[in-house]
Order: C-alpha cells, then sequence, then structure tokens
C-alpha cells in the first residue's frame, strides 16, 4: 500500500504540471502496456525507491477559471482528510492572493505535513520574489519550477523523507482483502449493514495498521476476509455533493489496499462517469473488479432488463469487459451472499498460476495456427511463454523481434488466456520480450 501524496492550490499555479513531472515517467510505462490513457488525475510516483501515490485534485474540477472559493475549501478539506502528505502550491508570478490566505488558514491548522511549493521560479530574481511566501505561516518553503523541473528535487527529498512508513506487505496478514467503492448514496453502507449488521460475535473491527485504514473481518456462511475501509465508509459524514473528486479521493486508499473491489452502481442511475473513474481506478492498480448494480429493487423491469444494462455497462468498461456483473438490492437483500461468492471467485482467479507447461502446450498451438502478422517480410516467432510469479497475472512470451509484435495481437492473446483459463474479474498484462 502506498501513501497518499495530494497536491492542492488554486487554479492556474501549476498543479497539474507539478503532476505530470512526477508521474512521466511511470506512467508512459503503463500506458504503453495498456494502450489507453484514462484518470489523469492519479497516478503513482517515486523518488529514492520509495513509491507513492499522487492525487492532483485541481485536476477534478472543469472550467477552473470561475470556480468558488468554497469549492476549493472543500477540496482541500477532503484532501486533509484522505491523505497522508499535502503539497501546497503556490505561484511567485501572482504573489499571496486572498485564496492563498484561506487555504493555509486551513492548512495551519493540522498535524499532517504540509510542503510549501513556490512555483514558477524560473530564475534568480523571482528566488526573492518568493520570501513574502513566508508570510503564509507555513515555515519553510520550496521553489520550484514545474515547467522546466529545477528545485523539485529537493521538495521530493523532502517529501519521502516525512513520508509515514507503511508497513511491508509480507506482515500483512494472508486473508483475501476485499472493499466496497462506488459514488456517493450508491449504496455502499446499506450494502455492508445488510451483511455485517451489529452482530458483535461476527465482526471485529480490527484497527488498521494505519491511520484511516479500519477493516471489519468478515466470519459468516463459510467466508473468511476483511472488508477494507469500512468503518470509514460507515462513519464518515455523508457527503451531499456528487462530484467526481469525492468518490476518487475516499476510493483511492481502499483500492490500493484491497485485492479485489466490488464496485456498487445506483441502478436509477445507470454507468455514468464517475463509475467509470473508479472502475478505471481499480483496473490500474490491477485489482480484481465485481461490479454491483444496486437497488434493483426500483427498477421496472418491463422498461429495462438486466440484459441491456449489462450491455451498456460493458460498452462503458472497454476494452477490459470480462467482469462480473450482478443485480442485487442490499435493501431487499437479494443476491448478496451470490455477491460475496463472485467475489470470492475473483480473488481466486487473480491468485492462479497456470503451470509452465500446460501454458506452453495449450498457447503455442495457438501462436503456430495463428502467428503475429510478418512485418518488412520479416517473420516474427513465439517459441516460450509463461506466467510470471508476480502478484498479479502477468504473462511473457518470448519471441525474436519483440518490437514487431503489436497491440492487437497482444489482446488476441489475451483472449485466448480468458478463453482457457477462468481470469473473470481480473486485469492481466501481457508482455513480449526477447528471448
Ligand atoms: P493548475 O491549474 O494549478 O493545474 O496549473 P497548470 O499546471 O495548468 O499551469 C498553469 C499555467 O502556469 C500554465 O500556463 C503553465 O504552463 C504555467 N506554469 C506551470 N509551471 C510553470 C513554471 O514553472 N514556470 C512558469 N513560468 N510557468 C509555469
Ligand atoms: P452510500 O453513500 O453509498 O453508503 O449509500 P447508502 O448506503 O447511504 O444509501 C443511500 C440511500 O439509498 C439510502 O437512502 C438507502 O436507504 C438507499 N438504498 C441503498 N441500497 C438500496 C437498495 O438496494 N434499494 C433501495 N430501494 N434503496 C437503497
Amino acid at each position: 500500500m502506498n501513501n497518499i501524496v495530494a497536491i492542492v492550490g488554486r487554479p492556474n499555479v501549476g498543479k497539474s504540471t507539478f503532476f505530470n513531472r512526477l508521474i512521466q515517467r511511470r506512467e508512459a510505462i503503463v500506458d504503453s502496456v495498456s494502450g489507453v490513457t484514462r484518470d489523469r488525475n492519479y497516478g503513482k510516483s517515486e523518488w529514492n525507491g520509495k513509491e507513492f501515490s499522487v492525487i492532483d485534485t485541481g485536476g477534478y474540477i472543469k472550467g477552473s477559471d470561475d470556480i468558488f472559493e468554497a469549492e476549493i475549501r472543500k477540496q482541500v478539506e477532503l484532501a486533509i482528510d484522505e491523505a497522508d502528505v499535502i503539497v501546497f502550491v503556490v505561484d511567485v508570478e501572482e504573489g499571496i492572493t486572498p485564496m492563498d490566505e484561506e487555504v493555509a488558514k486551513l492548512l495551519r491548522k493540522i498535524t499532517k505535513p504540509v510542503l510549501l511549493a513556490v512555483n514558477k521560479v524560473d530564475n534568480a530574481m523571482r528566488e526573492k520574489d518568493a520570501y513574502e511566501f513566508y508570510n503564509l505561516g507555513l515555515g519553510e518553503y520550496f521553489t520550484i519550477a514545474g515547467m522546466n523541473g529545477s528545485g523539485t528535487g529537493e521538495l521530493l527529498d523532502k517529501l519521502v523523507e516525512i513520508l509515514p512508513e507503511v508497513p511491508s506487505n509480507e506482515e500483512e496478514e494472508t486473508l483475501p482483502r476485499f472493499c466496497v467503492v462506488g459514488r456517493p448514496n450508491a449504496g455502499k453502507s446499506s450494502f455492508i449493514n445488510a451483511l455485517i449488521g451489529e452482530d458483535r460475535y461476527i465482526v471485529t473491527d480490527i484497527a488498521g495498521t494505519t491511520r484511516d485504514a479500519i477493516d471489519t473481518r468478515y466470519t459468516r456462511f463459510g467466508f473468511d476476509f476483511n472488508l477494507v475501509d469500512t468503518a470509514g465508509i460507515r462513519r464518515k459524514a455523508k457527503v451531499k455533493e456528487d462530484l467526481e473528486f469525492y468518490s476518487v479521493m475516499r476510493s483511492v486508499r481502499a483500492i490500493e489496499h484491497s485485492d479485489v473491489c466490488i464496485l456498487m452502481i445506483d441502478a436509477t442511475r445507470g454507468f455514468e462517469s464517475q463509475d467509470q473513474n473508479i472502475f478505471w481506478l481499480a483496473e490500474k492498480n490491477r485489482k480484481g473488479i465485481v461490479i454491483l448494480v444496486n437497488k434493483w429493487d426500483l427498477i421496472e423491469k418491463d422498461t429495462m432488463s438486466a440484459r441491456d444494462f449489462e450491455k451498456k455497462i460493458r460498452k462503458e468498461i472497454e476494452p477490459f469487459t470480462d467482469v462480473p456483473i450482478l443485480f442485487v438490492s442490499a435493501l431487499t437483500k437479494q443476491r448478496l451472499l451470490k455477491a460475496l461468492e463472485e467475489t470470492v471467485n475473483v480473488y481466486e482467479n487473480r491468485k492462479q498460476r497456470i503451470a509452465t507447461s500446460k501454458f506452453n502446450e495449450h498457447m503455442l498451438t495457438i501462436i503456430e495456427n495463428f502467428p503475429p502478422p510478418a512485418i518488412k517480410g520479416k517473420y516474427i516467432k513465439i517459441k516460450y511463454c509463461m506466467q510470471l510469479p508476480t502478484p498479479t497475472p502477468q504473462f511473457v512470451f518470448f519471441a525474436n523481434l519483440p518490437q514487431y509484435v503489436k497491440e492487437p495481437y497482444k489482446r488476441f492473446l489475451e483472449n485466448k488466456i480468458r478463453e482457457n483459463w477462468n481470469f473473470e474479474g481480473v486485469p492481466i498484462d501481457i508482455y513480449i520480450r526477447e528471448k
């Protein structure tokens, strides 16, 4: 599990420029694997061997020119709740604005680490102009130029130095970890309450190893797993606003900490961009996914059939469509146990290891019959393949000319793997390497 760093500040100070600099190297790799660019406001970064997740809070507001001060304030408050470290970006060209003062006031009150980044310090003259930011009362600041990267190294040195310790994976228990995610009012807490009720004998709240992640162990009807951050979902004050930013900010930690994510959709609203965004977060983190269409009790079955609904969702989640979709009701408890069974199945699918001999036997026959298309008169040969011993399913195919094996053929290989082995709900990676 990663620490979460939130970048806050008013519009146009250079948050997204700085964010892109942080995630650049890694995102390039991820995108070349998946071939798709998605949520541009959330990514992973690494400095001095320490990995952390970064969220550009400004990126979730559209039409940033006329956003209200209240909006920024809410964002900062949420970032304070959910992040481990906050980077507050200000703009030396503009100097201190009233909005900066507002934000600083909020940040002065908290105990979480805050780093003040004075951006657009492109030359030595501006170093002096930066002095005025001492007046924000946040202490030491870092002068940076997000555009060309100057000063960002020092800031990152400090950042990774103050990141809270994260427990190493080996120490974590081996129970499966599931989380329930979704937009506000989708029915997450109703679902969890329906499952665990208030029965103290079956529910034990385990104070998590980290500050906010509180897990609830579920041992009923033969199940045994941890629901991640459940107490958080049940405890947290309801947010009325239905903003993309809220669901992302609130889901990231739980998703990163889980093996399988249960994504709850509100049947009365359909599958919207927020739902899609959370789906992508889970996919990007290579977590197992189960989609539950909740409040199915409210749907007139003659106007909308489950099949139509399912088709629409699959269209929205392309190309990763091999995901279980169930229609449930937290209210009437319809199919809730089925939903848990499906979640356990996805967990098992994600853990499975295919013996190398079996994998070669099956895949090489397929490859022989449908080899990668020759390019520039060169024939591509794949002679050997295997599953890698990684926590999430990854497969490597060794070829004489790996650079000539293109995305469509990789998708073909993935489909063939999915046809023969059950990876439902599980993102998989395909790599072509030189033999
Ligand atoms: P955001 O709204 O806070 O995410 O700000 P952006 O990252 O979109 O940047 C706003 C403007 O500031 C853009 O025109 C950037 O090119 C510019 N900018 C960002 N970083 C720097 C910098 O280090 N120096 C200068 N001079 N301009 C910058
Ligand atoms: P959360 O914000 O995702 O935790 O959503 P809640 O569990 O608080 O539910 C939001 C609202 O939807 C509440 O009024 C629930 O009573 C209602 N609700 C949740 N699940 C169902 C369901 O399956 N059917 C119906 N009819 N209402 C539901």
